[in-house]
């Protein structure tokens, strides 16, 4: 009896024991099972979380920023502003400001077969209206900018702008008060002093006289064209705050020579950056100039 008892308690250990032994490999197994399976869960949620939530948040916001609205942006703000002087094979004085009327033909035909619409600085506040808007400048209103540009600009059927130095008008190789006249269908006449000073030296010296030039040859042009000049070319680019400053009186904008393109709405609407067209110019050099701008980048 007593042999069966002790048998029966080692068995009833036994069993017991190995019971227990299961129970707890199962809840050693579940709980490492658990400590393994959530970082790797958090990891994953974290990153499936994230990397989806990236890539929803970069993937859209470049693709809106970068092409988007900034395309939006290039085609209606980004302006170049072309200046030109002499349209003449004839070359006197400065050979730089000479571009030959077989270049001006070519660069303006480059522009109709590329989609540019030159436009003048009036229709600034309709930028939306244009495609690959552009504005063409000739400077100083030179005689062969009748005799030779417009006739190629009216082939195109080109607006342009011509900065005129009002108290040179009639003289040799200045355009005539009737030639103004006949060009005012695409031309747009616009101001460059009376005697093409040197503004900054003048504000400093005598501010009146620098009124005077900026007023009166605003009056003469406009009394010739019976249109608004609003727009002034600083003589040989040079001006300084205080030129802005008595600019402002007179002008809603003021272009430079400074080299670049012209961001509207954001650059300041009188320090108006240029792409200079010159004698040594070559189309590739043109076509250069302008592709900074309209390029996916
Ligand atoms: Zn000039």
């Amino acid at each position: 009896m007593k042999k069966k008892f002790i048998i029966f308690i080692i068995f009833f250990c036994i069993i017991s024991l190995t019971c227990v032994g299961i129970l707890i490999s199962i809840s050693f197994s579940r709980s490492n099972g658990d400590s393994k399976n959530t970082p790797e869960a958090t990891e994953q949620v974290t990153e499936s979380a994230t990397a989806p939530a990236a890539a929803t948040a970069t993937v859209p916001a470049a693709a809106t920023t970068t092409s988007v609205p900034n395309q939006n942006f290039v085609a209606n703000s980004s302006i170049p502003v072309l200046i030109y002087h002499c349209v003449d094979d004839n070359v006197f004085g400065l050979k730089d400001l000479f571009v030959s009327p077989k270049n001006f033909e070519a660069q303006m035909n480059y522009l109709k077969d590329n989609g540019y619409t030159p436009i003048t600085f009036q229709d600034l506040g309709n930028l939306g209206n244009f495609t690959k808007p552009i504005i063409i400048t000739l400077d100083d209103g030179y005689m062969d900018n009748f005799t030779e540009a417009y006739p190629i600009l009216k082939k195109f059927n080109f607006k342009a702008t011509i900065f005129v130095i009002s108290g040179m008008l009639g003289k040799k190789d200045y355009l005539t008060i009737d030639q103004i006249k006949e060009m005012t269908d695409i031309i747009n006449f616009q101001g460059h002093t009376i005697t093409h000073p040197d503004l900054k030296k003048m504000q400093v010296q005598d501010i009146n006289k620098l009124r005077d030039e900026l007023s009166k040859s605003k009056s003469d042009i406009e009394a010739i064209t019976g249109k608004p000049v609003n727009v002034l070319a600083y003589p040989a680019g040079s001006y300084s705050n205080g030129v802005i400053s008595v600019a402002k009186e007179y002008y809603t904008f003021a272009v430079t020579t400074k080299p670049g393109i012209f961001k509207y709405g954001t650059d300041s609407n009188y320090e108006i950056k240029r792409l200079r067209v010159k004698s040594t110019t070559t189309l590739d050099l043109f076509i250069k100039n302008l592709d900074g701008l309209y390029s996916s980048k």
